[in-house]
């Protein structure tokens, strides 16, 4: 481990943000957290209260940002905040280009400006998508696919995207880990993940009679989301900045999620307890969103430790546990 430094988190209070939290914490760092009033705060989430110190902000709000990057002073920063969900991108599309895509401008903006006024050398990492891919006419895809988005938040996404590299170009040191779906424990229900572990659960102790979802074809590379926060911090302290594709290379569709998890529950014939409901489907679906993490493999010594079987399992296992008390 290397010296004590001063780290900036965006989105602390989500899946990624708190295990991010969590191991800068543990590793001795000053770690701040923009906080948005609203959001649970990140401290809820972590071991120690008072480990992190929060800042209440908005990154719609470009001078407040500004002003805590000149304040807080960070040699690194980890832009995770954004409208997370696609589905809820569809529903709040401005709000998700202002927060996800300008927001990102706000903090890039903000750490070249700190450089240029100090002695600091600042890092940033942009958490970017395999949304950015949109419906990719090659599987799986890798850092030279073309960005292509297909909704809302893939737009957002994208334009983050290219502007990291407009400021990598100028001088700033901005790596972009574009993650593929990654779940855990700590996954909102509006991500289909949780909401078929959480159901599925409920299934096997009789509080729920089905579950209703929708394209049970769509096919993702699900990985596990405190791998991808290691592939966050290696890539954030890599000698040169740079794009990574972050994911498994193992593709499985809804289906086989659900199949997963009945048996993860000890359901059998799960199929009678499966509906399809229209409600569920998207206005675009990218259909095979696969990453190669081949470039993260060989420059940043990055794998992935968790199989599909046992991201399942954990959520399942979670799930039980909650609904069972
Ligand atoms: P996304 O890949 O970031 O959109 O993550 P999600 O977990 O929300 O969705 C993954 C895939 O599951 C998408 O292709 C959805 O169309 C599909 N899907 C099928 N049924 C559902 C559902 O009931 N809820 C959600 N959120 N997604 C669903």
């Amino acid at each position: 481990m290397g010296p004590s430094r001063t780290v900036l988190v965006t989105g602390a209070s989500g899946q990624d943000g708190s295990y991010l939290c969590e191991r800068l914490v543990a590793e001795g760092h000053d770690v701040h957290a923009l906080h948005h009033p609203g959001s649970s705060s990140p401290s809820a989430t972590l071991p120690e209260s008072g480990a992190v110190t929060c800042h209440d902000g908005d990154l719609a709000h470009e001078r407040g940002i500004r002003d805590l990057v000149l304040d807080v002073r960070p040699e690194e920063i980890y832009n995770l905040a954004g409208i997370s969900s696609v589905a809820r991108s569809w529903e709040e599309p401005v709000l998700t280009g202002t927060v996800t895509g300008l927001g990102a401008a706000a903090i890039f903006d903000s750490a070249w400006r700190l450089q240029e006024s100090s002695e600091l050398s600042v890092r940033v990492l942009q958490a970017s998508s395999a949304e950015i891919f949109g419906s990719p006419a090659t599987s799986p895809q890798d850092e030279s696919t073309p960005v292509a988005p297909v909704s809302p938040y893939g737009a957002a996404k994208a334009y983050a995207h290219h502007l990291a590299r407009a400021y990598r170009a100028r001088g700033l040191h901005v790596a972009t880990a574009i993650l593929y779906n990654h779940e855990s424990p700590r996954r909102p229900e509006q991500f289909v993940t949780r909401k078929i572990t959480r159901t599925v659960a409920a299934i096997a102790l009789g509080q729920a009679d089905d579950l209703a979802l929708g394209n049970l074809d769509a096919v993702r590379d699900w990985g596990w989301a405190p791998d991808y926060v290691d592939a966050m911090v290696r890539a954030n302290r890599a000698d040169d900045a740079d794009d990574y594709v972050v994911a498994t290379g193992a593709a499985h569709s809804v289906r086989d999620f659900v199949e997963a998890a009945f048996a993860a529950a000890g359901v059998a014939d799960w199929e009678r307890y499966v509906r399809v409901d229209p409600a569920f489907f998207r206005p675009a679906d990218p259909t095979a969103l696969i990453g190669d993490p081949s470039k993260a493999r060989e420059l940043l010594g990055w794998v992935p430790t968790t199989s599909f079987a046992e991201i399942v399992g954990a959520m399942v296992a979670q799930d039980l546990k909650e609904l069972g008390s």
